[in-house]
């Protein structure tokens, strides 16, 4: 089986690519990339005619929810979310009922990603630092290691004890695992809603000082340079915050971050409504923060962008703003929220933008993803991006169970338009390609 995505721009960040070309996968492998590739005996072409054609994205951030939350994401929705997203390999995270602290549902996991009425996609999980999440003893991680898990965090619950920490990240190192930390003093942010600042006061919501979140970034670095462990501090959102781990990078601390569209989207003054859409942790800040964020992005203290795909079921989100679980559904809107924040408006280029939503959060992680070299993945892994159509992003058209998104309504400029992973696992229904039942020549 020959597969030709022909005669787009080819954006690949892993051989600081980007190039008009064709891309051909002969029986699901990258095989050839080029400005001419041979195109004798092909099976099927994808015409990519002012498209991106792009490693699949990878997601790094993202709650599945199963097992045992299946109101809210099963892994069959939750992968098929991620295809039409963009994302050809997702991780998920550990904070399920219950948590995934054990080797038999670590198999779980990836048996269920891997049964035909999932999404096709790759799911790499992410197991729990301590056991049960709850911080006070660190899990079995060389079992859950062999189970298959690619990093390990408390996320949803971070682990508050530095000593359990200090032992965690200690482990984590031996075993060649990153720690993926949710930054957030619990004690500060106890009983709040959403940012501390003038929209909480006029609102008269108790809001989550700056502090509960920096207070563990300084922390967890410390902690990093001390351990030698690889740290991925998950959605960073404070000015203050990003100025840290600009500091521990220079100083040569092993620590990455991620920032997530709706922080740089959103200030907090869109929770002026009282919508539960809008209740996140860490909440939305203000444009100082998003200002430094975006220059974070440019300069690389922000390595990636992932989604912290968060989904509720309805029920759990229609009530008062104070009393809403924090969390957004993101994977079908986190590819057009950045190209539409940030590439469009020339704050990263193509490229850039590809490398945050695919080719870095692969390195950080050792995936098998996020490049297009020949050879170069198990599986060959494929986005096409559309870098110019118009839509508007609308909840109900969505595959995730979860419809709490804050884009809802939004116009977007870009899309993913297919999603190729081993073979097709979405399209567009504005996307139409070629197809040869015998070879052309
Ligand atoms: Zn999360």
């Amino acid at each position: 089986m020959k597969t030709l995505f022909k005669g787009g721009r080819i954006l690949d960040p892993s051989q600081e690519l980007d190039i008009f070309g064709s891309v051909m996968v002969e029986d699901g492998q990258v095989v050839e990339i080029g400005p001419e590739v041979d195109e004798r005996g092909l099976d099927e072409i994808y015409s990519c005619n002012g498209l991106w054609i792009t490693p699949g994205l990878v997601d790094m951030h993202v709650h599945l929810r199963e097992p045992g939350q299946e109101k809210r994401e099963t892994i069959k929705t939750g992968t098929q979310a991620a295809a039409a997203g963009g994302f050809t390999n997702i991780c998920c995270m550990p904070n399920t009922t219950p948590p995934l602290d054990n080797s038999a549902l670590i198999d779980f996991i990836l048996d269920k990603a891997a049964s035909p009425d999932a999404g096709g996609i790759f799911v790499s999980p992410v197991g729990a630092l301590t056991h049960k999440n709850q911080g006070q003893t660190v899990a079995d991680l060389s079992s859950l290691k062999r189970a298959g898990i690619v990093a390990a965090s408390d996320d949803g619950n971070p682990t508050q004890n530095s000593l359990v920490m200090a032992r965690a990240m200690e482990f984590c190192h031996q075993l060649d695992l990153p720690v993926l930390v949710h930054c957030e003093d619990t004690a500060l942010s106890a009983g709040t809603s959403m940012n501390d600042g003038a929209t909480a006061a006029m609102l008269g919501l108790k809001g989550m000082p700056r502090s509960a979140e920096e207070i563990m970034v300084m922390r967890n670095c410390v902690l990093a340079m001390n351990t030698g462990c690889d740290i991925h501090i998950l959605r960073v959102s404070t000015w203050g915050g990003v100025e840290m781990v600009r500091q521990f990078k220079h100083l040569g601390a092993p620590v990455t971050c991620e920032v997530c569209p709706h922080h740089f989207f959103f200030t907090d003054e869109a929770v002026g409504e009282f919508d539960p859409n809008f209740k996140t942790t860490p909440p939305l800040r203000t444009e100082v923060d998003i200002d430094i964020i975006l220059q974070a992005l440019q300069d690389g203290t922000i390595d990636c962008i992932a989604s912290d795909h968060s989904p509720y079921a309805p029920f759990e989100v229609e009530v008062p703003f104070d009393q809403a679980p924090f969390g957004m559904a993101g994977l079908e809107s986190a590819v057009a929220a950045t190209l539409t924040a940030l590439t469009d408006k020339g704050i990263l280029s193509p490229l850039e933008t590809v490398r945050k939503l695919s080719t870095r959060p692969a390195e950080i992680l050792r995936l098998d993803a996020g490049t297009l070299k020949p050879g170069g993945t198990p599986v060959a892994q494929v986005t096409l991006i559309d870098p110019h159509v118009e839509w508007t992003y609308d909840v109900q058209r969505t595959f995730s169970k979860g419809k709490n998104s804050p884009f809802h309504g939004i116009n977007f400029q870009g899309k993913a338009v297919l999603t190729y992973c081993g073979n097709e696992v979405y399209r567009d229904p504005r996307f139409s390609n070629e197809r040869f039942e015998t070879p052309s020549f």
